[in-house]
């Protein structure tokens, strides 16, 4: 195996648990193939950990294990899903949601890899051409350690540069839509239709909080809308009425699927296909208001008109959403922006309120549920922040 000697900070980072490699950790630049398996060592050709290296959004590789007797083989990964099964047994037994993140990157000892599931289908997503270098050894271990399931699918977060891959690869086929239940609630996915499949599994307890304390009897308005994932949690939990509100033509259709699944007619709630920024002023000129408004944009976007970046735009976004919320309403102000801290993002919601000469109370917050699980030395993993607040 490679040998690749670190420098001294990093040595200290990656012996304390710290998973990511980045360029600068090594005391001479790497220059082997994506997916090279090397051992880490220090400046007195010391063990200090196994590792892969892949370039990546984040960093140039990962550490495997610290221990040096640690053979990094099928053994190995099998070990890793047998972990992480067990650390979602409670999930695993809940009929009430048959959908989650079944293993979590650095999180569960393997960066550059997440799998969900959703309902006896599992979906790997490879982060990097190095690690799916290994596919065929990682799914040799999962099949062994997760022998109950129907089928796997495999989708690319990163560019494969033309290359076209398979992405159902192995057991049944997921009927369309695949119906998975989170809290009870049925929600249409689709396992084969680019990146997304129609939920976002990390919103899990955001959606349920809104449908236990924040709907009924109350207008909901959903911006950023997506397949309207919050506004069925609103509807099942007694919502008035809900208005749901994006950019996409595909929204429209989508969101009417996930009303109807679970038995509300979609002609009674108002899904628009608009920009929200346009609505905005729609809803200023009609005087239009509401009780609990959500706000989970991308962390970028860019439309006709312009380019929304959260780092830079969230405040302003949040300022219209102020102008057309009732008093004593609720802002489910939602952020998955990797590069905004939590501080950050609270001191964007202040200021949008001083903004608008407007008061108004922290309610709660909501971060990555424990599916998503953390390494607690890579808190850069966080990337969820969510703060409920009401207007006075
Ligand atoms: N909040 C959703 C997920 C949002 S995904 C949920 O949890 O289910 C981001 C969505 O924002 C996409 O559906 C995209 O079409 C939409 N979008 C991006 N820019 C927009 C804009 N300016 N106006 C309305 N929708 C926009």
């Amino acid at each position: 195996m490679e040998k690749m000697m670190l420098k001294k900070q990093a040595t200290g980072r990656i012996r304390s648990g710290y998973p990511l490699l980045v360029k600068g950790d090594f005391v001479k630049e790497p220059k082997v193939a994506e997916g090279t398996l090397v051992e880490l060592i220090d400046s007195q050709q010391k063990f200090v950990a196994h590792g892969y290296l892949a370039t990546q959004n984040k960093g140039d590789g990962w550490v495997l294990s610290i221990l040096p007797n640690q053979p990094i083989n099928q053994k190995f990964y099998e070990g890793l899903f047998h972990e992480a099964e067990a650390n979602r047994a409670a999930l695993k037994a809940d009929d009430e949601t048959t959908a989650y993140r079944f293993f979590n990157g650095e999180g569960d000892g393997l960066g550059g890899l997440t799998i969900d599931y959703y309902a006896d289908y599992y979906v790997f997503s490879w982060y990097s051409v190095g690690i799916y270098q290994h596919q065929k050894m990682i799914l040799e271990a999962f099949k062994k350690a997760v022998p109950s399931r129907k089928g796997i699918y495999q989708k690319f977060r990163y560019d494969t540069k033309g290359a076209t891959y398979d992405s159902h690869i192995f057991g049944e086929t997921a009927p369309e839509p695949l119906i998975v239940v989170e809290n009870g609630i049925q929600y249409a996915t689709y396992l084969d239709d680019g990146l997304m499949t129609g939920i976002f599994l990390d919103q899990r307890e955001v959606r349920e909080a809104i449908r236990e304390k924040y709907s009924v009897g109350k207008t909901i308005l959903n911006t950023f809308s997506y397949t309207g994932a919050f506004s069925v949690a609103a509807a099942m939990g007694g919502a008035l009425e809900t208005t749901s509100v994006d950019l996409a033509n595909r929204s429209l259709p989508k969101t009417q699927e996930q009303f109807s699944v679970n038995g509300i007619d979609p002609a009674t709630q108002k899904i628009i296909v608009m920009d929200v920024f346009d609505y905005f002023k729609y809803a200023a000129r009609k005087e239009l208001s509401f009780d609990t408004i959500v706000v989970d944009p991308p962390s970028f976007a860019r439309s006709k008109k312009k380019t929304f970046s959260v780092a830079k735009d969230y405040s302003q976004l949040l300022e219209e959403v102020i102008a057309i919320t009732n008093p004593n309403g609720v802002i489910v102000a939602s952020t998955n922006a990797a590069n905004v801290t939590m501080e950050k993002f609270e001191g964007m919601i202040k200021k949008a309120f001083v903004n608008q000469n407007s008061q108004f109370e922290w309610l709660e917050s909501y971060q990555l549920p424990s599916d998503f699980k953390l390494n607690p030395q890579f808190p850069e993993g966080s990337y969820l922040k969510v703060w409920i607040l009401r207007k006075k």
